[in-house]
């Protein structure tokens, strides 16, 4: 595939949430791209994914912010409570008031909502060819073009790479070669219920994050309502490498116990949960090199703990594309251009997820010096304090 005017093509490994919306981006701006994928079919499994005003303030740029909005859900408030006391330790309003504040809408959305806004995108646009059944497992940059080479032997050539193959990326590898992730010892187990299978005393139109020691439990409708995500965490020595592997509840309970009644009646309405092992990389600031470059969870793999991931994707892609269209003939000064703007971004969001997470599982002196430092704030303190990361893009 080439463009109208027989340029190459951008080449685009992985079609997650951060190469589908990549994809749509750079086509916006008239560039031809193809996606490869490794899996059968583009789809995402899992949860919910919370979008805060900042995905919206990228999403206007591409023309996406109204279709993110259609299956989403708009939460009156984010409310944390003391899992053992189930006192509150402070509620910050996510609706009108926090709209006014950032000029954008905190949502919660299904991860296959996020990725089927975008696939749509790029099914509508002609300028991007999507391939499944496409491993990348190698490149070589020849200065002028790139050749990858999928896992069947063949070799495709490109005007430049894009690796958004994830936390475990390959490509990383070859182009910073800092080894494995770092496990954080945090097990993360996910479900979504039906609402009908949600008892009504515990159903929340809220975003509930339930604080104990070492564990916290999050809670919030889905899909317009008719869905309910939770989301347990906890320390564990468990480690199984990659994610969403089947979970072992007798050791959810073990560590959930002698929390509130709201959070363990919650916790036995699942049957199958899926588990995901939390990883994360130390921030780096150089993860481009000539024509390819990282974005999205292969260049900064972050905890979720500031629920970010899938909107620092968003915000990569959209700067890349406006990068690119800005000087198309010099693709490696781009990508420079890219990274520069972003590193400090996304780093200071994998610093702060880590900060965020020690707070969330606070326990002893820790969780009373939270208590007093979070109790009594006013919504505009509260947000004064999110403004770095809400405020941005
Ligand atoms: C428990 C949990 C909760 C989260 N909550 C939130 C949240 O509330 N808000 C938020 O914004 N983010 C959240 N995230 C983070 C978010 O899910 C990720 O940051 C986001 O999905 C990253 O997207 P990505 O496209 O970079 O990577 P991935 O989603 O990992 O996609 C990579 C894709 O590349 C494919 N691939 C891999 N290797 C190859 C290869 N060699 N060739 C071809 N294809 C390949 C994979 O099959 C996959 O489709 C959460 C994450 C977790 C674990």
């Amino acid at each position: 595939m080439a463009g109208t005017n027989g340029e190459l093509p951008f080449l685009v490994a992985g079609g997650g949430i951060g190469g589908l919306v990549t994809a749509y981006a750079l086509a916006l701006k008239g560039f031809p791209v193809r996606v490869f994928e490794q899996a059968e079919e583009f789809k995402e499994l899992g949860a919910g994914i919370q979008l805060g005003p900042n995905i919206f303030r990228a999403l206007k740029r591409i023309g996406l912010d109204h279709s993110m909005l259609d299956d989403a859900w708009i939460p009156n408030n984010l409310e944390m409570r003391d899992a053992l006391s189930g006192e509150i330790i402070t509620s910050i309003p996510l609706g009108d008031q926090m709209k006014a504040r950032f000029g954008e809408p905190y949502a919660v959305t299904h991860r296959a909502d996020i990725h089927g806004v975008y696939l749509k995108a790029c099914q509508s646009n002609n300028l991007v060819s999507l391939e499944t059944r496409r491993r990348v497992d190698d490149f070589e940059d020849h200065g002028d073009a790139v050749t990858i080479r999928l896992e069947s032997g063949e070799e495709v050539r490109g005007r430049a790479l894009i690796a958004c193959d994830g936390m475990w990326s390959r490509i990383r590898e070859k182009i910073v070669g800092d080894g494995k992730p770092r496990v954080s010892g945090h097990i993360a187990y996910r479900a979504v219920l039906k609402r009908e299978e949600v008892p009504d005393d515990l159903w929340r139109p809220d975003v509930v994050l339930w604080a104990g020691p070492k564990t916290h439990f999050v809670h919030y409708p889905l899909r317009r309502g008719t869905l309910y995500n939770l989301v347990a965490v906890f320390h564990s020595d468990r480690y199984v490498e990659g994610w969403n592997a089947e979970a072992d509840s007798e050791e959810l309970f073990a560590r959930f116990k002698g929390e509130r009644p709201e959070v363990l009646r919650l916790l036995e309405r699942i049957e199958t949960w899926r588990m995901w092992v939390l990883c994360d990389r130390e921030p780096i600031k150089e993860w481009s090199k000539g024509n390819v470059t990282l974005l999205g969870d292969a260049a900064h793999p972050m905890l979720q703990y500031l629920a970010q991931g899938a909107c620092m994707a968003t915000e990569d892609a959209v700067c890349l594309a406006e990068k690119v269209a800005a000087q198309p003939k010099d693709i490696p000064a781009a990508f420079q251009a890219y990274q520069q703007q972003r590193y400090l971004r996304t780093g200071q969001v994998q610093i702060m997820a880590r900060v965020y997470g020690e707070f969330y599982h606070a326990r002893g002196v820790a969780a009373e010096l939270r208590y007093n430092m979070l109790h009594g704030r006013t919504a505009a303190q509260s947000y004064d304090g999110m403004a770095w990361l809400y405020g941005g893009m």
